[in-house]
């Protein structure tokens, strides 16, 4: 048996090794689904399946990239060839051969949301419409809705209760703004991300020949995470696997987050009536967590009433208890976080990439930021724009995107007039109304300008004409230069950097070295592909990447970070140390989520979600008032918190008690009273304990509130000397713990900051702090 399948319990094999039919893998978090997947393809490429014929379809391109390194370190090279990524990625490329079918040229632009919600902007105030009851935001949502239940603009004006829907909800022109949005995206040869599921549908339908040679390509294909598909999604799967039947899916209804947008958990429910023959299995055992944590996620979970029943057990130790921790204030909040995480991990020596804080909303993180900061402890924020969304980002790549398609009415209107030509508004409206009339693209008329009747006046005029000069310029270096050559190019000339470079504060000139950043990644993107034998167009291919890059993606910066998320976009992933902040009602559960039955259970499941991140220890905080809409409001703790056994969470501070200030001292600054409850003696004792055994000199260890942490001491440094007086001194062998040997390269700090740069002998360098790092001298 190859060795790899030692790596999976019996009852992983069993899915893992089933080669033919239809299958569903339902389980609960951490009992290895993911890994199945990712060994099943193995298994199959082992068992003489072609890579070109398997297709695996992911819930985040970084999913996908970490599943094909993992196949790749098992199978090498062939990994290369499997079709692998999210929907969107997959379908993408599918449309860069086939669009053509539909009237798209291979060279399509994608909008992304920025995009498309400016085009809706843009066409809602050309139709004179009041903003107020259009909201971009909201128009955007439900376009985005129609086109993810395949409702086209024709369906949508065949279906009166759509129709009705929408003027109840006053905005009777939702079809007509519809329609032109379709027509103007269709015009700049553009696809939105929904238009990538909706016409990869069409396609399959509409063109029996081209479903043909998808279903006899994609023979065996999987997907993760199946529970969070939409319609349009589950379509396409259902049409691809019709012919071979070979389908894999995994997922767990208990996980299902995404309803609010269009995820359909009957899509896992009906599995069985969509195939015939449906192997079910069921994966029992859970490798991430503790049994603490896995105790309190099924407690959670068993309140919800839709829901298929499974089993999740774990082997894995008892672990510490879930803690419930009451903070005054988001502030007070954050600083319980930010210490604790501190803490832990001076305590345990742990790298900032083992915790994370979770949240039900993006606009949370502030006051956990603020906190981090205050403690110099790096962390990330995943979820926000990512890299390729930034203004001085998007400004370049609009610019890539009109050289290979100039018809991108929204890359147009872009960079027309940025860096300032004298283009202003008014002519770009003229030039608008006047495409929109004669259905010719922006950039055709202003190449013909001099042949079109319009209201322009002569030096306008000319700016146009230069500006066309500028982009038929990179056209035509674009046919021989490679793609970063041509984008270095266009920084240059087009005046970008110069305009970046006026502005002098450290904001502009962070800009500028994101477009040195964004250089080097087309830099790296161009190299990698000549090392492929097939490279297609490598500007198209990147700008692709572009568009459907999320924050998960293409880790920048150092990887050693704690990571802010929301709950959603925490999906799939695990962390040693989880925070799940805000555990408020009207928060979590959202006041929003409350109104119906299945609202409030997917609440619960996106609990269950946090939860199951968590591999060592979670903690839940909730605060007494919190900032919000404008206001201070009470808050109330919410009720996921009393759903979970008793038996699995330690509630350091009672749940319904008020505050009071005689018996919380909190708020009388930084000490934070529940870190003295939280000091067990015999932690202390423990470590007065072992520091006797390792650091010869023992001191006073009581672990209690961040000031008296200060005066405990192991060892003073002389500043001067950079000498310890503990006989530590710079060439001395020291033992840690978990590194091993090593030795003392540099001495700096002084009383409890005292710290020790110490290389060792696995060949790592650390920087300790000494009153944590449980040293021995040798
Ligand atoms: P989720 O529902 O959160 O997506 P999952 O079911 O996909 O979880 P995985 O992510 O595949 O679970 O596995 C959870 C963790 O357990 C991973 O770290 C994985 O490497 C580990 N794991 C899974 N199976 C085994 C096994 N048989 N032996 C050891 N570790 C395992
Ligand atoms: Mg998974």
């Amino acid at each position: 048996m190859e060795k790899y399948l030692s790596q999976l319990n019996e009852a992983q094999l069993e899915p893992t090794i089933q080669v033919n039919g239809p299958m569903i893998i339902i389980a609960g978090a951490g009992s290895g689904k993911t890994r199945v997947l990712t060994y099943r393809i193995a298994y199959l490429m082992s068992k003489g399946i072609d890579s070109f014929n398997i297709l695996a379809l992911t819930f985040t391109n970084k999913a996908a990239k970490e599943m094909k390194g993992r196949i790749a370190d098992i199978v090498g090279d062939e990994a290369k060839n499997l079709w692998m990524g999210t929907f969107h990625s997959v379908f993408a490329k599918i449309l860069r051969f086939e669009g053509h079918h539909l009237g798209y040229p291979s060279n399509f632009t994608i909008y992304d949301t920025q995009d498309s919600q400016k085009l809706m902007g843009a066409i809602i105030r050309e139709m004179g419409l009041d903003k107020d009851l259009y909201k971009t935001k909201q128009v955007y949502s439900r376009i985005s809705s129609y086109k993810n239940s395949l409702v086209t603009v024709k369906a949508y004006f065949k279906n009166p209760e759509l129709m009705e829907a929408d003027a109840m909800a006053r905005r009777p022109k939702m079809g007509e703004i519809y329609k032109e949005y379709v027509d103007r995206c269709f015009k700049a040869g553009a696809m939105d991300f929904d238009d990538l599921l909706l016409r990869t549908n069409e396609l399959l339908t509409r063109f029996p020949n081209v479903l043909a040679q998808y279903q006899d390509k994609f023979r065996y294909i999987l997907v993760d995470e199946y529970q969070d598909t939409n319609h349009s999604q589950y379509l396409i799967v259902r049409a691809l696997a019709d012919r071979f039947q070979n389908i894999c899916v995994v997922g767990d209804d208990a996980q299902s987050i995404y309803a609010f947008r269009g995820a359909n958990i009957n899509n896992i429910m009906n599995f069985q009536k969509d195939y015939d023959g449906v192997k079910m299995f069921r994966l029992e055992q859970n490798y991430r967590s503790t049994k603490n944590i896995v105790g309190a996620a099924n407690s959670v979970i068993e309140h919800n009433k839709t829901k298929i029943d499974k089993i999740v057990w774990t082997a894995n130790n008892e672990g510490e208890k879930v803690i419930v921790h009451r903070a005054m204030t988001d502030a007070d909040e954050g600083r319980y976080v930010a210490s604790t995480i501190w803490e832990t991990k001076m305590n345990n020596q742990l790298p900032h990439s083992e915790f994370a804080v979770l949240y039900r909303t993006n606009a949370q993180s502030r006051a956990i930021e603020d906190a981090l900061r205050k403690r110099d402890l790096p962390y990330r924020i995943y979820g926000g724009l990512s890299f390729y969304q930034r203004k001085e980002i998007k400004d370049v790549t609009a610019y890539l995107r009109l050289i290979l398609n100039s018809a991108d009415e929204e890359a147009l209107k872009r960079v027309i007039n940025y860096p300032a030509r004298g283009i202003g508004q008014t002519t770009i409206d003229r030039l608008v109304v006047a495409a929109n009339a004669s259905g010719r693209t922006i950039y055709d008329l202003i190449k013909n300008i001099d042949s079109v009747s319009i209201n322009i006046n002569g030096g306008t005029k000319n700016k146009l004409r230069d500006f066309v000069t500028l982009i038929e310029s990179y056209k035509v270096m674009n046919q021989t230069a490679n793609a970063f050559d041509l984008s270095e190019h266009v920084t240059k000339t087009s005046g970008l950097i110069r305009e970046l470079s006026k502005d002098g504060t450290p904001e502009g000139i962070t800009k500028i070295d994101n477009v040195q950043e964004l250089l080097n990644g087309i830099k790296d993107f161009v190299e990698g592909q000549m090392e492929l034998a097939d490279a297609g167009d490598s500007l198209a291919e990147f700008l692709e990447d572009v568009a459907l890059a999320t924050d998960l993606d293409g880790d920048k910066g150092d990887p050693d970070h704690v990571a802010l998320m929301s709950i959603h976009m925490a999906k799939g992933l695990e962390f040693g140390h989880v925070f799940i902040v805000g555990m408020e009602e009207d928060l979590f559960p959202s006041a929003m989520s409350m109104n119906t039955r299945s609202e409030l259970e997917e609440e619960r499941r996106l609990f269950y979600v946090a939860l199951t991140r968590a591999e060592k220890q979670a903690y839940l905080t909730y605060t007494l008032s919190r900032y919000r809409w404008g206001k201070l409001i009470d808050a109330e703790p919410s009720r996921f918190i009393e759903e979970i056994d008793e038996e699995f969470v330690n509630i350091v501070t009672p749940l319904k008690e008020r505050f009071n200030p005689m018996l919380d001292a909190s708020i009388f600054g930084d000490i934070e009273p529940n870190r003295v409850r939280f000091a067990k003696p015999k932690t202390a004792k423990l470590q007065k304990k072992e520091s006797m055994k390792t650091m010869k000199k023992p001191e006073k260890f009581i672990i209690s509130t961040p000031k008296k942490l200060k005066r405990v001491k192991h060892a003073k440094v002389s500043d001067a000397s950079n000498v310890v007086d503990t006989k530590l001194t710079v060439g001395n062998t020291v033992n840690h713990q978990r590194f091993g040997r090593g030795e003392v390269i540099k001495l700096e700090g002084s009383g409890a900051d005292a710290k020790a740069e110490i290389k060792f002998q696995n060949g790592v360098t650390k920087n300790l702090l000494l009153r944590f790092a449980k040293l021995e001298i040798l």
